[in-house]
């Protein structure tokens, strides 16, 4: 054999010194694309929304509309608003397995409480529970903007989205002036804002003969009853969440990334959207999964411990297949492959000492195959098999995909988790597979052009492995 020593070390690439102008030009098209549907979708009813009506617009029809699917089909399966799954029908049956992209819509917020109006010192406000995993000092102060749903009393549904739009008002958390901050300001960061003091400023003019403790309110209720027709008793058959007000934005001088709400995990619904809009014939069965609830455990009959991914399988294979059950249904999975699509930690010039410099994912580094999430000595990761990682890894190289390793911060420093082992549980192959973020969780995070544009080419020459 002869190979010099140096060629056999592993080399980290960055994205962006591999491609060629051409390339360059798709990473910039892709991200626009990208820019507009997360200003477009701050809710995980809206991707929901956006995803059904892109899909539409490519040829996939609603499953319930076919008698019979047949290699080729492109089918949509979505169950209450929350949570959709795209197919392409493969050439192979299903029993040899599907490949399956699963990514989250929903990300960290704040909802409304079902008792949310008050009125403190002549002022109107909103009480909010925050939902996820959120740094609570974050969100004061800012911009936000209010999207969802409210259901009235006779059934009609009102959908509410202020904030967004170029002369919309916005809401916002106050925070304590410095001048008046000296108790706070020694307190250790968990404690210095508390959950009930993330209370939304909403409106400030008293009714005229209203009441000196309940005018702001009162008028707040009027205004309220004038543009949705709602009383205050409808707030409680509502889903309202507060979110950073405001587009997508390029970041830096370079304009190389892009800082918005929302990229955990929309980067990963948006990339793996785009990839199975633009398959066709796939070998194995192609399903794009986009689930809800994952920032809050993954619970709930719309989050990936539901049954929905079974029901969304089962669907197709009733058309398929003369007898089709649930013992055909976990053999399909035992054959399944999977990526996880969720965002990982990338390496923050500011904090690199909770990460692990050799293991750490960089920005500009390309899609992140991570092997294992968890905390504590690997507790509640899958671990995904070697003979997978291997699989994984060949596709990419095969297809010039610039890829990079990743964990979830150096050992014992805390961890995460994605569905992952959720999938795994049910007998898939499946390992995490991303994009590394900068300030995740934040109202702004930070993503790379060309790492979004990697993980949209893994994840497309994954649904065609
Ligand atoms: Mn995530
Ligand atoms: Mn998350």
């Amino acid at each position: 054999m002869n190979v010099k020593p140096e060629e056999l070390i592993y080399h980290r690439k960055n994205a962006w010194e591999q491609v060629n102008e051409e390339t360059k030009q798709q990473i910039l098209n892709l991200s626009e694309g990208y820019k507009q549907f997360l200003s477009n979708c701050k809710t995980e009813r809206a991707c929901v929304r956006q995803i059904i009506n892109m899909a539409q617009m490519r040829g996939f029809l609603p499953i319930n509309q076919c008698q019979s699917v047949e290699a080729g089909d492109k089918v949509i399966i979505s169950s209450k608003g929350k949570v959709v799954a795209l197919a392409v029908i493969g050439q192979q049956g299903l029993d040899e397995g599907i490949s399956l992209i699963g990514s989250h819509t929903d990300a960290p917020r704040l909802d409304l409480k079902p008792h949310p109006l008050y009125q403190e010192h002549d002022l109107a406000l909103f009480k909010t529970h925050y939902y996820g995993g959120i740094k609570k000092y974050q969100w004061l102060a800012i911009p936000l903007a209010l999207h969802g749903v409210i259901y009235k009393a006779d059934g009609q549904v009102v959908d509410v989205s202020i904030g967004d739009r170029p002369n919309d008002p916005v809401f916002t958390i106050t925070d304590l002036l410095p001048h008046l901050a000296k108790d706070q300001m020694v307190k250790k960061l968990t404690e210095a804002v508390e959950g009930e003091q993330l209370n939304i400023l909403i409106g400030g003019i008293p009714l005229s003969g209203g009441g000196k403790d309940k005018a702001v309110k009162l008028n707040v209720l009027k205004l309220l009853f004038e543009n949705y027709g709602i009383t205050e008793e409808d707030f409680i058959s509502a889903e309202l969440e507060l979110v950073p007000a405001g587009p997508a934005h390029d970041v830096g001088l370079d304009r190389s990334m892009i800082g918005a709400y929302g990229q955990d995990d929309r980067v990963c619904v948006f990339t793996s959207l785009q990839a199975i809009l633009e398959i066709n014939n796939p070998k194995r069965t192609a399903v794009a999964l986009f689930i809800d609830k994952e920032e809050i455990g993954s619970n709930g009959n719309t989050g990936m411990m539901g049954r929905f991914l079974q029901n969304a399988v089962s669907e197709i294979g009733i058309r398929m297949y003369q007898s089709f059950n649930e013992f055909t249904l976990y053999r399909v999975f035992e054959k399944s492959i999977a990526l996880s699509a969720d965002v990982t930690a990338a390496m923050d010039p500011n904090y690199e000492g909770v990460m692990e410099k050799m293991n750490a994912a960089r920005l500009g580094g390309g899609v992140v195959v991570t092997k294992y999430t968890g905390a504590k000595g690997k507790y509640h990761t899958n671990d995904a098999n070697a003979e997978y990682v291997a699989f994984i890894r060949k596709m990419l190289n095969q297809h010039n995909i610039i890829w990079q390793t990743g964990e979830l911060g150096k050992v014992d420093q805390g961890g995460g988790g994605t569905i992952a082992y959720i999938i795994a549980e049910l007998g898939f192959e499946v390992i995490d597979c991303g994009v590394p973020l900068l300030s995740m969780h934040a109202p702004m995070e930070i993503a790379s052009k060309a790492d979004v544009y990697e993980c949209y080419k893994a994840y497309k020459n994954f649904f065609m492995a």
